[in-house]
């Protein structure tokens, strides 16, 4: 689909670098021309002149101009062998250069059609469920408690596929959002409170404890609130998640004089090193019968997103069946 674009580009290189030999070869030509001329043959007699004084002839200027024209001649002739061969050599040059320009953009577009792709497929499992639930339970008259229970699975595939747009949206926006945003301080350490108390009810259900261990010191740092509130929800989700029952997750904060580093560590089932090296790609979920029914494989993706955008790291350690901690290192 870049092949037009790039041929175009092709032309214009092409015309470009050709018109700049053109314009070499006739300003060298002309300048030889110029300096073949009257003044080169004072020149010469000069020269001549200092070796054999006045025997400098008519016959001899006849020879020094016939000497000149046939010079010129042959520059006339190699300069436009010159631009003959260039004008079979430039066209080539000029599309590999082409298809080098054209190559991030190819890359970034390829991405896009991946991404839209992933996304499509993602929301059309759960759109078929839903329908397919939603037509067999009005093939025929049924009992209240049958309809109930569609409805309850109804709304639960539906708040599944409100999140899934609400992640799409993050990334769609991404560029113009995260440009944009005015940061401003942020105290990491009031943040990481308020995720833990919206998750408490979560990890409560798995009577799993949630600890906070904050620097002495205030975690503040300069950045976009709603931004880093996901980035740490989506962590410690990601721990309770992942944590079988009664298993810890820690939550620490660290104070360095430029940066301050956020670890969530958990006691959970792990990630293999050769998945590690995959987890923050978008739609990547290790093994979506393990975890979470609801998970998209967004989650790690959005965190590098915004981690990206505040010129921070973010970084796995993991164990399998013992435990993984985030470290997420932001600057101040
Ligand atoms: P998901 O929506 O599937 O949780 P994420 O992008 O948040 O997507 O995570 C990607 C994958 O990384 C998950 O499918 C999960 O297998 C793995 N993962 C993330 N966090 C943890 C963790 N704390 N412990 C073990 N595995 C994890």
């Amino acid at each position: 689909m870049f092949t037009q674009a790039k041929l175009k580009l092709t032309i214009v290189y092409s015309l470009f670098f050709l018109g700049m030999f053109w314009l070499l070869s006739a300003a060298i030509y002309g300048w030889t021309h110029q300096s073949l001329g009257q003044g080169y043959i004072s020149q010469v007699r000069e020269e001549h002149e200092k070796i054999s004084p006045g025997g400098f002839t008519q016959t001899h200027t006849e020879i020094v101009t016939t000497a000149g024209e046939v010079a010129l001649a042959s520059l006339r002739r190699e300069l436009l062998i010159l631009n003959a061969l260039l004008f079979l050599i430039v066209p080539e040059v000029a599309w590999v250069l082409a298809q080098k320009s054209f190559n991030p953009v190819e890359e970034a577009h390829a991405r896009q059609r991946q991404f839209v792709s992933d996304a499509s497929h993602e929301l059309r499992t759960p759109l078929s469920v839903l329908t397919g639930e939603l037509e067999l339970s009005l093939t025929k008259t049924r009992p209240v408690k049958y309809y109930q229970h569609v409805i309850k699975d109804s709304l639960e595939e539906i708040k599944r596929l409100s999140q899934l747009v609400r992640d799409l949206l993050f990334f769609a926006r991404q560029g113009k959002q995260l440009s944009d945003v005015n940061f401003s301080s942020v105290d990491l350490t009031d943040v990481t409170g308020r995720v833990i108390s919206h998750l408490h009810q979560k990890s409560k259900m798995k009577h799993q404890q949630v600890k906070l261990i904050p620097d002495t010191l205030p975690s503040v740092i300069k950045g976009n609130p709603t931004f880093l509130e996901q980035l740490i929800y989506n962590l410690i989700q990601n721990a309770i998640t992942y944590t079988p029952e009664k298993g810890l997750i820690t939550v620490k904060l660290i104070n360095k004089k430029q940066r301050v580093v956020v670890q969530v560590t958990d006691t959970g089932i792990g990630i293999s090193k050769l998945n590690q090296t995959h987890i923050f790609d978008r739609f990547f979920r290790v093994d979506p019968s393990r975890g979470r029914r609801d998970g998209y494989g967004l989650g790690l993706a959005i965190c590098k997103s915004i981690v990206d955008s505040h010129q921070g790291t973010i970084q796995v350690n993991s164990k399998l069946n013992s435990g993984t901690t985030f470290t997420v290192i932001l600057p101040k």
